[in-house]
């Protein structure tokens, strides 16, 4: 499996190249959330580890910047990124070659450590994840390792935003299990003051039914009377883009169609 694999065809990010620094056939994560596309969780930990060689990294990205310039660089893939202890010199070196915008798609689950800020702060862009708006909803939906709960999660990223100079996306998944709470949602956005929102419903193979068109323009309507920069996944324009190599982006599933 290579670390480096799209670019992906992002609503949110435009042209992004995946680099994946859990590289794992089963997920790795300190979430199980009921609508993860990437299947059964193999391992779920806040145990950060190193998981890839950033030498091997260095060499992909390098290798791929040769045939496709993506608008932005992405921490994504087979689970959390920032459970790789080497997420930091994984940044650095990324950028000794390249001016790309560093991106990450974060579950927000490790935002209370003063570690995990500092490294998420030398990022243009972080997407941190809010699905639920209380802790039994939170249990529910993102089914977390037992010492993280709702609290701690949002404090992390309230922290985080107080110190962060680049873009902070919040993005709310909404489904039929957290779609009555889009009030509580909206208020806690707002405390929060991102710079924008994604709203985003389960439209991958999951075990759970995305809501329809209506339903989430409905959703995205009210965020928008509220004054919050929202961008929704079945309104946003999807780029084209052309892979490296497709069955890096089949084994992540994470084909967007
Ligand atoms: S945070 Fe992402 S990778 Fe982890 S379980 Fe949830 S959807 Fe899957």
């Amino acid at each position: 499996m290579k670390t480096v694999y799209g670019p992906v065809s992002s609503w949110r990010l435009g042209r992004s190249l995946g680099v994946d620094l859990i590289c794992s056939k089963e997920k790795i994560c300190s979430f199980d959330c009921i609508y993860c596309q990437l299947g059964e969780l193999w391992k779920k930990n806040a145990q950060r580890n190193n998981f890839v060689s950033i030498k091997e990294m260095e060499s992909e990205i390098v290798s791929a910047l040769q045939t496709t310039t993506p608008d932005v660089i992405t921490f994504s893939g087979t689970g959390e990124p920032t459970l790789a202890k080497n997420m930091d010199l994984a940044i650095k070196t990324i950028r000794n070659i390249s001016n790309i915008p560093l991106a990450v798609l974060t579950n927000s689950s490790l935002m209370n450590r003063e570690d995990i800020r500092d490294t998420l702060c030398k990022l243009d862009i972080v997407v941190a994840k809010l699905d639920a708006p209380n802790e039994e909803i939170f249990q529910r939906i993102n089914q977390p390792v037992d010492n993280i709960t709702f609290k701690e999660t949002i404090d992390g990223i309230k922290k985080f935003k107080k110190i962060f100079t680049g873009k902070l996306a919040l993005q709310i998944m909404f489904m039929y299990e957290n779609m009555q709470y889009v009030d509580k949602m909206m208020q806690l956005t707002k405390n929060i003051g991102p710079d924008e929102v994604q709203i985003n419903t389960p439209l991958r193979i999951c075990p759970v039914n995305p809501l329809t068109k209506k339903q989430l323009g409905h959703i995205e309507k009210k965020f928008k009377i509220q004054g919050l920069n929202t961008i929704s996944v079945y309104t946003s324009k999807k780029p084209k883009t052309t892979p490296i190599d497709k069955m890096e982006l089949i084994k992540r599933r994470r084909m967007e169609l």
